[in-house]
Formats: structure tokens, C-alpha cells, sequence
């Protein structure tokens, strides 16, 4: 994720814009509590096992994973404060631990980076290829597919776009963590 957001990074800063932030170079961080706050151009992405979601109805509940596309990005949470103008990307990391499947998860999680960073539905950015592409537009994203310099340019164009990110996910995978395996609700939801 770092050597892929770290591209963008540059490619941002080579833009040298008036007035705009150098930043220099990435920072990709697991969330533990407590909490930093999310600044607006930052973005939060979930990993939760498959068969859950988070951000379908900002609860987490069961689901199901679209298919051959193993995340979710949805601007439309209900109860969340201020309504609908949110965004939340859920990773199901389904894979081995291996270094292809790793990459694979972080390709993943770029995927849903750009969704919520572009703002950008199936339809819309499927057809931009390389990081971008997902069915049913395209081809679904392998450990061999590749960030692409037009990838990198619509991410470095749109790094500093304020995106308010749905960060209520955070508290409610504490509390899911932290409730005690003698709890009979446990593995309930
Ligand atoms: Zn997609």
C-alpha cells in the first residue's frame, strides 16, 4: 500500500501546484484505539472477514461480497452524521498469507481507495484499467495486475479533494472484538 500510495504521493507533489501541500511521501498505518482523527483528504479503508460488511448500512452485519470483487465502497450511510456524505471501503481479505496474497490485498485495498477517493461507481471506473478495473466492466484484479501511470495520475489529480471518511466502522470492530467468548452473542452478527 505504502509503495503504491507513495507513487501517488510524487506524482502529486510533481504536479506543483500554487498554494497545495508538498507531501513528501505517504502514511499507510493500521487504526488502533485510541483513535486519531481521520483528516479529510485521508481515507480509511476496513479489512473484515468475508461474509460481513460494515459499510452496506454502516453496521456490521452479514453480507455478501460482490462478486469477484472482494471490497466495497458505498457513499450512502444512513446513520451516519451528517447523512450521505460519507465515504466508507470495506477489503474482505480472503486470501493466504503469502506474498501473493498480500499483494493481492493491498492491490484490493488501492481498488477501493480510488472508489472512494474519485468518487467513482463500478460503471465509471472498471474501464480505467490496471488498479482500476473490477467486473462486471473488466477484467477482476490478480496478484500480477499492476498500478498504471494513468492510475497514479487520476489519484495524485484528486490527493488533496477533502472526502469525509465513515469512521464509525472503528468503534464498532472494537466493541466486536472485545465482546468475551463466553458472550452467546459472540459470532451473532
Ligand atoms: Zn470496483
Amino acid at each position: 500500500m505504502k509503495s503504491y500510495f507513495d507513487q501517488i504521493v510524487k506524482a502529486h507533489d510533481n504536479l506543483g501546484r500554487r498554494g497545495m501541500t508538498n507531501y513528501g511521501s505517504s502514511n499507510v498505518l493500521w487504526l488502533q484505539p485510541p483513535f486519531a482523527t481521520i483528516a479529510a483528504h485521508e481515507l480509511v479503508i476496513y479489512l473484515i472477514p468475508a461474509g460481513t460488511t460494515l459499510v452496506t448500512n454502516g453496521k456490521l452485519q452479514q453480507g455478501r461480497p460482490p462478486g469477484q470483487h472482494d471490497g466495497n465502497t458505498n457513499f450512502l450511510i444512513p446513520n451516519s452524521p451528517p447523512p450521505g456524505t460519507t465515504a466508507g471501503s470495506e477489503v474482505f481479505p480472503n486470501f493466504p498469507s503469502t506474498p501473493q496474497g498480500l499483494k493481492l490485498v493491498a492491490s484490493l485495498m488501492f481498488h477501493e481507495a480510488m472508489h472512494n477517493k474519485l468518487a467513482l461507481t463500478n460503471r465509471q471506473l472498471h474501464p480505467q484499467l490496471g488498479l482500476a478495473s473490477g467486473p462486471p466492466e473488466t477484467a477482476a484484479i490478480t496478484d500480477t495486475m499492476a498500478l498504471t501511470n494513468s492510475n497514479i495520475n487520476a489519484m495524485a489529480a484528486s490527493l488533496d479533494i477533502a472526502r469525509p471518511q465513515w469512521t464509525a466502522g472503528l468503534s464498532l470492530l472494537t466493541q466486536a472484538v472485545n465482546v468475551p467468548d463466553s458472550d452467546p452473542m459472540k459470532g451473532n452478527w
